[in-house]
């Protein structure tokens, strides 16, 4: 029936990068055969489960939305996709997503354009713009999608779904394939807070093989169970700085109005001030493009993945070439910017000086979190945009990740779920931001607000 469903509507909305008829037939039989002979099953057993194109699937295209990986077959799933295995979860196929996770829209995918699915003149949101769409559409009740500096809340908001970017450390990002190492975290979409809990459930984990950065959370696997929506007597702080100029009349709106509901819930709401969000897009732009520019030199026409046919005999010529053909032009503006960054005489005034920057921002958090147990802000200065309308300027689409770059400079978790509806009818997001591996109290948090 998923797979009906997605035929019936994916020509329209375009999530789906790769369909994966064969395999998701066979895992659901498995289920089946499973579940027929009596053995004990995981509540996910059988659930479809579309994945992000970043995300490694052994035997299944893993593109990247890109033409350099437009052949990659990964040999080996990643960690977060072997979980999904573990309980019976069925992976649909693999969704669309902006190159190498860079972007906002969906519109820097060299494979397709992604609609959102509540008006298909609009984009999804981006980069997991594929993963929220496919979601949204009611193809499949849940999705995989990574957040690097706001590509899981930013869809999320745009297309009306939950979406959470877990902790930095929580969820093993081996198989993922890198963007910017120290700040890329795989997170769960969904329809509701309860099905994002139980995807987060089933993914997160220490990797002690795989990624020396994930950690055992406290919550391991139990946020579902614990889900508690009383919010009396919780602290949730209004940081000032993101409800000012910039952000539209109606974003401010709605995400005040989630903040009253909070209030009538119990909650003490109050105003804090988090100034340092405005140095956050440039830190963000510059340790991202700095580690990305070294995560994709990898990518030479040699290894794996898309080779010129246009080189002579020469090596550094098949290098040049292959990247130059292989890699979209936002991949490549992020390289030269990383690169730019990282280049000796250049590297204490922009590099060195982001990272410090990137502790003092740190500091602000944890000394907001000393006064609030959460923080709520908008996700996105505006709605879901019409296809088109901001390609022309890479700046004015940058500025587009001021809300949700700050969560991933710091490694906090960051919810977003839908709490309202603008004039033309397309979804409003609102983000709730915790402590460290406080995911359970921001799920808690979601859904008394649901
Ligand atoms: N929109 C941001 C960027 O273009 C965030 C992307 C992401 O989180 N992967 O870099």
């Amino acid at each position: 029936d998923v797979l009906e469903r997605t035929k019936a509507v994916d020509d329209k909305v375009g999530a789906y990068i790769t369909v994966a008829e064969e395999s998701a037939l066979a895992q659901a039989a498995a289920v089946d055969a499973k579940r027929a002979s009596g053995e004990e099953l995981s509540a996910l057993a059988g659930i479809p489960v579309a994945v992000k194109d970043n995300i490694c699937t052994k035997g299944t295209l893993t593109t990247c939305a890109s033409k350099m990986l437009y052949n990659f077959k990964p040999p080996y799933n990643a960690t977060a996709v072997d979980k999904l295995a573990a309980h019976d979860m069925v992976v649909t196929g693999k969704v669309n997503m902006d190159e190498f996770a860079m972007g906002s829209s969906c519109e820097n995918s060299a494979v397709k354009l992604t609609h959102n699915p509540h008006d298909l003149s609009r984009v999804p949101g981006g980069s997991s713009g594929g993963s929220a769409a496919v979601v949204a559409a009611g193809e499949v009740p849940l999705a995989l999608g990574s957040d690097t500096g706001g590509s899981i809340r930013q869809p999320a908001s745009f297309c009306g779904v939950v979406g959470l970017k877990p902790t930095y450390g929580a969820v093993s990002r081996y198989g993922l394939i890198a963007f910017a190492s120290s700040l890329d975290q795989i997170g769960p979409f969904g329809r509701s807070i309860e099905d994002a809990a139980m995807l987060l459930d089933a993914i997160t984990g220490y990797d002690p093989t795989h990624d020396s950065t994930s950690v055992k959370t406290p919550f391991e696997g139990s946020v579902r169970a614990n889900l508690n929506p009383d919010m009396k007597g919780k602290k949730i702080g209004l940081p000032k700085e993101y409800f000012g100029e910039g952000i539209s009349e109606e974003v401010r709106k709605a995400v005040l109005a989630a903040a009253d509901s909070y209030k009538a819930m119990g909650a003490e709401v109050f105003e804090i001030s988090l100034p340092l969000v405005d140095y956050a897009l440039p830190i963000y732009y510059i340790l991202s493009s700095a580690e990305a520019s070294s995560n994709l030199a990898r990518f030479d026409g040699v290894k794996y993945g898309y080779r010129t046919p246009n080189a002579g005999d020469d090596l550094i010529d098949l290098y040049v070439k292959s990247r130059s053909e292989g890699f979209g032009e936002e991949v490549q503006r992020r390289i030269m910017l990383g690169t730019y960054v990282l280049s000796s005489g250049y590297y204490d005034a922009y590099y060195k000086k982001a990272r410090a920057a990137q502790r003092k921002i740190k500091e602000e958090f944890a000394s907001a979190f000393e006064q609030c147990d959460m923080i709520l802000t908008p996700v996105a200065p505006t709605t879901a945009y019409e296809i088109g309308s901001k390609t022309q300027d890479p700046l004015e689409m940058y500025a587009g990740d001021i809300c949700t770059v700050s969560v991933n400079i710091a490694g906090l978790p960051g919810l977003v779920q839908p709490c309202g509806f603008d004039s033309s009818k397309m979804p409003i997001g609102m983000q709730l931001i915790g402590r460290p591996f406080g995911e359970q109290e921001l799920l808690n948090a979601g859904l008394a607000f649901e």
